[in-house]
C-alpha cells in the first residue's frame, strides 16, 4: 500500500499510523508506530504534542521531533544530571536551561545538598503538557519547592547572572529555532560568567554520527573558555542513531580525576560509578573528530 501523509509528520502505512521524524540525515529517518495522539497544540514557540507509541510508551514531540520517551528518558536525564553534579563537590545552586519535560530537574532532587534549582524553559506549554501527560518522566508528585520555574529565554536569563551557579545544565532541543542560540559562543561566555569561580557546565552536544560538526564546534568553542572540557557518550535509542554526546566544561574540577564517590545512585537505572568513569572513554572516531 502507498504511504499517505496525514499532516505534520504523520503517515498512514498498511493500516497503521506512524510519526515520521522530519529530520533526514544521510538518507536515514526514524519512524514511530503511534497508537494515539494524546495532545497536540501550537504554543507560541512550537507545536507541542504527546503521543502514545507502540514500542516506547508516551513520547514528547516538539515540531514533529521526538524529544523524550518513557522507555529511555532515564538514560538521558541521569547522564545530563549526575555527571556534572558529582563532578562538583557539594553543589548548592544549579540552573537548567530548557529541559521542559522536567526529567532532569527531577533527577537533581537526588542531591540533598542542592538548595536551589532554577529551571529556565522558554515554553511553559512544554512543562504543563509534560506534567499532565508524562508523569513517568516529570514525576507524579508536586515539584520540589527547591525547583523554581522561570519561563523565559535561557540565553537572556544567564546574561543577567554573575557568579551564581555551581552547575549549569543546558538541556536543549536541537540547534534550530529558539535553541540555536544555546549552541553559540556568546551564550557559552555568559554561562561562564554566570558560574561560580569553580563552576561546571554541561550541554547535550548531539550525535557524533549524525551531527559531528555540531559536537566538534561545541567542544572546541568550550575549550576556548574553560580549562577542562570532557565529552562523554551514552546510548539513547530514542535519538537518531542511538549514540548521543554530552560535553562538560569545568573551571577547575576534572571528572576524569574525581567525582565518582559523590554520585547519588539510589533508584538510578543507568548511572553508577562504573558508568561515570567509563563514559569519558571515547571511541577512536570521536577522539579523531575532537582532535581535528
Ligand atoms: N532531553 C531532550 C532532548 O535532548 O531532546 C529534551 C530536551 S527539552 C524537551 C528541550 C527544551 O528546550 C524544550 O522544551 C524547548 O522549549 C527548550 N528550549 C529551546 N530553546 C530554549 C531557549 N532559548 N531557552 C530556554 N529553553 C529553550
Amino acid at each position: 500500500m502507498d504511504k499517505q501523509t496525514t499532516g505534520l509528520g504523520m503517515i498512514q502505512w498498511e493500516g497503521d499510523t506512524w510519526l515520521s521524524d522530519p529530520e533526514e540525515s544521510f538518507g536515514f529517518r526514524a519512524n514511530w508506530k503511534v497508537k494515539r495522539v494524546l495532545h497536540r497544540e501550537q504554543s507560541d514557540f512550537q507545536e507541542v504534542a504527546v503521543m502514545e507509541t507502540v514500542g516506547f510508551g508516551r513520547a514528547l514531540v516538539l515540531d514533529g521531533i521526538v524529544q523524550t520517551t518513557e522507555k529511555d528518558a532515564f538514560i538521558y536525564n541521569e547522564m545530563i544530571t549526575h555527571i556534572p553534579l558529582a563532578a562538583y563537590p557539594d553543589p548548592k545552586r544549579m540552573c537548567i536551561i530548557g529541559g521542559g519535560d522536567c526529567g532532569a530537574a527531577r533527577e537533581t532532587m537526588k542531591y540533598p545538598g542542592l538548595k536551589q534549582v532554577d529551571m529556565v524553559e522558554i515554553d511553559p506549554k512544554v512543562v504543563e503538557v509534560s506534567q499532565t501527560y508524562l508523569p513517568e518522566i516529570a514525576g507524579y508528585e508536586q515539584p520540589d519547592p527547591r525547583i523554581q520555574f522561570h519561563y523565559e529565554d535561557g540565553a537572556a536569563f544567564v546574561q543577567e547572572r554573575k557568579g551564581v551557579y555551581d552547575v549549569i545544565s543546558v538541556d536543549s532541543s536541537d540547534p534550530v529555532g529558539p535553541a540555536a542560540v544555546l549552541f553559540e559562543k556568546p551564550f557559552y561566555q555568559d554561562v561562564h560568567r554566570a558560574l561560580t569561580e569553580d563552576g561546571i557546565m554541561v550541554c547535550q552536544s548531539e550525535s557524533p554520527i549524525f551531527h559531528p560538526q555540531v559536537l566538534k564546534r561545541v567542544h572546541h568553542t568550550l575549550k576556548e573558555l574553560f580549562p577542562v572540557v570532557r565529552t562523554y557518550l551514552a546510548t539513547v535509542p530514542t535519538y537518531p542513531g542511538g549514540i548521543w554526546s554530552f560535553t562538560l566544561a569545568s573551571k577547575k574540577y576534572d571528572p576524569l580525576l574525581e567525582g565518582a564517590d559523590r554520585l547519588q545512585m539510589e533508584m538510578n537505572r543507568y548511572v553508577d560509578r562504573g558508568v561515570y568513569q567509563g563514559c569519558f572513554q571515547l571511541p577512536v572516531y570521536v577522539q579523531q573528530l575532537l582532535k581535528e
